[in-house]
């Protein structure tokens, strides 16, 4: 929704052509799944040194690792997203002036396909089709190897990052 309504606001107000909008929405799009990968790899699985840290650490995420089928833990607070939202529109507006409504169109977006991906993950059956492969990605990490495959809506950061499960996992869950 809100994604709508920046690139309506780049195209009609900033009077951005259509084909440049579109790019920076890619890119936005391109950008969201590689910072979802660092969060989820780095700041929700953080090493936990000090009581502080593992309340956040916990709070954050390990609850959700506790309780994967709770559908209410799936999500953040839409309030918190808002605000989540309001500051990457501040970094972005100052690193890329207009350009951000596109780019930040994006990556909500990218949000969303995330949010979407992981709460159907959790809430519904592996479909019979290419999409398979994110269940099984993602139950690898949740049940076999939480140190690896933190990617949620794409397995391509993992690849790049050597964070792979181990095939013959893949394999065993592909069999099920
Ligand atoms: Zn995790
Ligand atoms: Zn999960």
């Amino acid at each position: 929704m809100i994604s709508i309504i920046l690139i309506y606001f780049g195209i009609v107000e900033k009077g951005f052509e259509v084909p440049t909008i579109i790019l920076l929405f890619l890119c936005g799009l391109f950008f969201f799944t590689f910072i979802e990968y660092l969060m989820h790899r780095y700041l929700y699985h953080l090493p936990v040194t000090n009581p502080k840290r593992e309340k956040f650490v916990y709070t954050m995420h390990g609850v959700h690792h506790d309780f994967p089928k709770d559908k209410d833990r799936l999500a953040m607070p839409p309030v918190l997203s808002l605000i989540l939202a309001t500051i990457f529109f501040v970094i972005y507006r100052s690193v890329m002036g207009d350009y951000a409504f596109g780019f930040l169109a994006g990556f909500l977006m990218g949000y969303t396909a995330y949010l979407g991906v992981h709460y159907s993950v959790h809430a519904f059956k592996v479909p019979n089709n290419f999409l398979r492969i994110l269940w099984h990605h993602h139950s690898i990490h949740h049940y076999r190897e939480p140190d690896k495959a933190f990617g949620v809506s794409s397995p391509l950061w993992d690849m790049i990052f050597k964070t792979m499960p181990r095939k013959s996992l893949l394999e065993q869950q592909a069999t099920h």
